[in-house]
């Protein structure tokens, strides 16, 4: 054989290889294709309408990176089962049909318990308020009696408005809660509420879904998907009352860690703190600027005669609220002023190491003492800005929530819709609530 033939066999030999593994590759391709196509597909589209309000079908094939044709047949069959419906365009200019979901087929409840307020709202499946109540109670202390309340109110809400049964109820308690069991976990001042089985009682009274969660997540949530933060997937939210805790909410979800604990930050030292705390230790954030701390350190300031607004109050009242502190503020009392500042500050240097360590595009301050208002949240930014590094400053956004009230019971309803339209879930939630499943 010449010289030239035998390279010239090689290189069709290697040819041929190329060749062979191209089109096992382009085999392989076409197997993974095929195994996208599942019953997660339909989840997929139908919460990509869900996600986007009204949308036509290119779009959701562009979102969702499927073939048209299998769009097509997704969509049909979630028109077949009345999940989804084709909206005319009222303007003829406009020729594509939009997809919408049917929010009207069914409810989720979000409901919402605070140290003495318990709000419920029903949402239809597109997280359209459908009916809402608020109850007080005295006390939580007794489990028993507190959740027989709880599904009581929730009970008679639902008959008052002619809905018959729950896709899923959402719930988010004031204390700590391990999410995967449904159980609160050691509660510092409710102790009878420990390991209290939550979920099972109301997966069992009501017969669907239940996921049970602590307030600031639930809070975090809501905020995500009505508040100040809809269009951010990596924000803060910051709950300042009597206790001061966070959420975290990275690429649009709850980031809970490893225990379920993320985000307890009342129990960060503050540099050149001695204040006890009730957990034992000295210093900590919600011992130094919390509620109750800042009506401690009001009462210090009437008893000491140092301000004419809160000693009168003290005399008039025997005892001095956090709200007393901003009424204060809010009629020029300079001590009160100082005091809301202060705590603003504290909190700032706090958010501040979070900022570096996890880069927020927003801090959202909501709980009871967000009321302190611009003067509470504008001392907070300056000591973020000051203490952090300026690429993670310069852009940030710190802001009080917009919903308010509303963040627990919309963060609970979009909790639950969120876990029974997963992929998942999809199909036993479908089975359960349509008889065409
Ligand atoms: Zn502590």
């Amino acid at each position: 054989m010449s010289t030239f033939m035998f390279y010239y066999s090689t290189y069709l030999f290697g040819y041929r290889l190329l060749i062979f593994f191209r089109g096992r590759n382009m085999i392989q391709t076409q197997m993974n294709h095929k195994e996208l196509i599942t019953p997660n597909t339909t989840a997929q589209i139908y919460n990509i309408i869900r996600s986007n309000g009204e949308i036509n079908r290119m779009d959701i094939t562009r979102l969702s990176g499927v073939s048209k044709s299998t769009i097509s047949l997704q969509i049909n069959k979630l028109i077949k089962l009345g999940l989804i419906e084709e909206k005319t365009p009222p303007d003829s200019s406009q020729r594509k049909l939009k997809l919408q979901i049917r929010g009207d087929l069914g409810f989720v409840a979000g409901v919402f318990l605070g140290i003495t307020k318990l709000s419920i709202i029903i949402f239809n499946l597109d997280l359209r308020i459908e009916c809402e109540k608020v109850h007080y109670f005295d006390s939580i202390s007794d489990p028993e009696e507190c959740n027989r309340q709880i599904i009581q109110q929730l009970k008679d809400l639902c008959r008052d408005n002619g809905i018959e049964r729950l896709w899923g109820i959402g719930i988010g308690f004031p204390f700590p809660v391990n999410f995967r069991d449904g159980k609160p976990d050691s509660p510092p001042n409710v102790p009878l509420w420990h390991d209290y089985p939550l979920r099972r009682i109301y997966e069992k009274e009501f017969g669907c879904p239940v996921l049970i969660d602590n307030d600031v997540n639930v809070m975090a949530l809501g905020e995500g998907h009505k508040g100040c933060t809809t269009e951010e997937s990596d924000f803060l939210f910051v709950k300042v009352g009597t206790g001061i805790g966070a959420g975290l909410i990275v690429d649009g979800k709850i980031y809970r860690g490893a225990k379920g604990c993320a985000g307890d930050i009342g129990h960060i030292e503050v540099d050149g703190s001695n204040v006890r705390c009730h957990c034992g230790n000295k210093g900590c954030l919600e011992a130094v600027a919390g509620g109750k701390a800042l009506a401690a350190r009001a009462t210090e300031i009437a008893a000491k005669n140092e301000s004419p607004y809160l000693k009168e109050l003290l005399t008039r009242n025997q005892q001095l609220s956090a709200m007393d502190i901003n009424n204060g503020a809010i009629a020029g009392d300079l001590s009160c002023i100082q005091l809301i500042k202060e705590a603003g500050t504290v909190i700032g240097s706090v958010l501040a190491k979070l900022v570096s360590f996890f880069n927020p595009s927003s801090i959202v301050i909501g709980g009871g003492l967000s009321a302190f208002g611009n003067l509470f949240v504008g001392a907070m930014r300056e000591a973020v800005i000051r203490r952090s590094l300026h690429l993670a400053t310069f852009e940030l956004n710190v802001c009080i929530s917009e919903l308010k009230d509303k963040s627990g019971p919309t963060g609970a309803g979009t909790l639950i819709i969120d876990h029974i339209f997963s992929s998942q879930e999809f199909t036993s939630t479908i089975k359960r609530n349509l008889r065409a499943g």
